[in-house]
């Protein structure tokens, strides 16, 4: 728990999501000994905000089973400091489970053991970090007027709606994606976007589930549809894919050098040209798309299904969900194929719209201070390539973003891969432009 006083932190950390932790352990470990929160006046002081009352990684969508999209090696610290004491196998070794990790012969944990990875490294910041506190609003410290903004204020809402403030010369925003749903429709309690799945699906009754249905063509649609098959089988299952169906993750050796640490000055020097080959050539490792065992193992659900001349498992290929009606209990979905072209609707009992997220987007929080922010042609921040969006002279400031960078540094800015390198990056930055004569 962070205490508020007249004390002004180097660095307030908004949200604390792996990226943020990532960062906490990068200021802990930077090599000029620094300390997270300061304790004793000396190193970087840093001070770590959550809206969650605990720590939670897409508590939502860990599904039974479901694997990581990155190697256990790409964790909070390892590709920054091999011998760090956060590591993913400094975890397994103090789980005592080291040797069978390294019996199962598999880079890619479940999403569940991974989760106790990170919750782990979480605790050993707990006087770093105040849980179930908002930040609301970033803005200007009021200084004698004479010369540039050294201080930014943050307003802290906490749990019983009590907002604090709390003086800093930077601020990191890592508040995450956020969810995003096929335009018209809205979330209620039986319409529910990937992100609140868990919550929503155990909140109902299963009996009462007879049909369900998932809209979206990426990892998540596809779990979700496995889970819901294999969690009621009573019910029926539709897939509303809006491709002709799931397409492959490419995580082939070649490809995934697009995650590499390098691969990010490759994307911030180069040209226009450089950047939208990226996206051309390389989307289709991330984005939409879906690892092969949760492909084969819906297909083989589907194909077993017609050999024993049942039918609960729907694919509605080339399908948009085009509106979204309430009939009591019952959501009735009307849909528009592109194969024929005809319209129909559909009656579920719970819909699932695994429709994807948007890039983070800090204007809100930002304000007033937005203005001494710059932006490019195409309306997005100019970033510095340590990740400080490019400011006024007038604001001395920090404005460091992880998450919403990929017009700028590529296909990593919200992704676990580069998560180490980056938040090591932006720790160095924080200390190099700290003041003479603090610390
Ligand atoms: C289901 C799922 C699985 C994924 N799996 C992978 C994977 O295997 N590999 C990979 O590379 N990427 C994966 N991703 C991508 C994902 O973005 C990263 O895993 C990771 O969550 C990024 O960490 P983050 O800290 O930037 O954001 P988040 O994990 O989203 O954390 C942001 C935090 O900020 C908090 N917050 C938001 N606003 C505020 C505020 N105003 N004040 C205080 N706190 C706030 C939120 O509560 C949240 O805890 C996955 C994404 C999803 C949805």
């Amino acid at each position: 728990m962070v205490t508020r006083g007249s004390e002004t932190y180097d660095v307030a950390g908004i949200g604390f999501g792996p990226s943020n932790l990532s960062l906490a352990i990068a200021l802990r470990e930077h090599p000029d000994r620094t300390t997270a929160r300061g304790a004793s006046g000396e190193g970087v002081s840093a001070a770590f905000f959550e809206r969650q009352p605990a720590f939670g990684w897409h508590r939502n969508m860990l599904l039974p089973s479901t694997t990581m999209q990155v190697s256990f090696l790409k964790d909070l610290a390892t590709f920054r400091n091999p011998t760090s004491d956060f590591s993913f196998v400094s975890f397994l070794h103090s789980s005592g489970r080291l040797p069978q990790f390294v019996n199962n012969q598999d880079f890619f944990p479940t999403r569940h053991e991974f989760h106790q990875y990170l919750e782990w490294a979480a605790a050993r910041f707990a006087d770093d970090v105040s849980y179930g506190s908002e930040v609301v609003s970033v803005r200007e410290a009021p200084g004698d007027g004479t010369g540039p903004t050294e201080h930014l204020l943050l307003d802290v809402r906490d749990a019983l709606g009590d907002v604090t403030q709390l003086r800093a010369r930077n601020v990191v925003i890592s508040t995450g994606l956020v969810p995003h749903m096929p335009s018209g429709v809205a979330r209620d309690e039986r319409v529910w976007h990937s992100s609140e799945f868990l919550d929503r699906y155990r909140r109902m009754d299963p009996g009462e589930l007879r049909s369900v249905a998932v809209v979206g063509a990426g990892q998540s649609a596809a779990e979700i549809t496995r889970f819901l098959y294999d969690e009621l089988p009573h019910a029926d299952v539709h897939a509303i894919v809006p491709s002709y169906g799931y397409s492959i993750a490419d995580d082939t050796p070649f490809a995934n050098q697009v995650f590499d640490s390098e691969a990010v000055d490759d994307y911030y020097f180069g040209t226009d040209q450089t950047r939208e080959a990226f996206w051309r050539y390389h989307q289709n490792t991330n984005y939409s798309v879906v690892d092969d065992d949760v492909i084969r193992a819906l297909y083989r659900r589907s194909y077993d299904e017609q050999v024993r001349g049942t039918s609960r498992l729907r694919f509605l290929n080339l399908t948009r969900v085009s509106g979204v009606k309430r009939e009591g209990a019952e959501t009735r979905i009307s849909l528009h194929s592109h194969v024929g072209g005809r319209p129909s609707e559909l009656d579920v009992d719970a819909l699932v719209c695994a429709t994807g997220y948007d890039g983070m987007e800090p204007t809100g929080l930002l304000g007033e201070l937005d203005r001494h922010c710059l932006r490019d042609d195409a309306g997005r921040y100019r970033m510095e390539r340590d990740y400080r969006i490019t400011t006024t002279p007038e604001l001395r400031c920090g404005i460091y973003l992880q998450g919403g960078t990929e017009h700028t540094h590529g296909l990593t800015s919200s992704l676990l891969s580069n998560i180490a390198v980056r938040s090591g990056e932006i720790a160095e930055s924080i200390v190099l432009r700290r003041p003479v004569g603090v610390g």
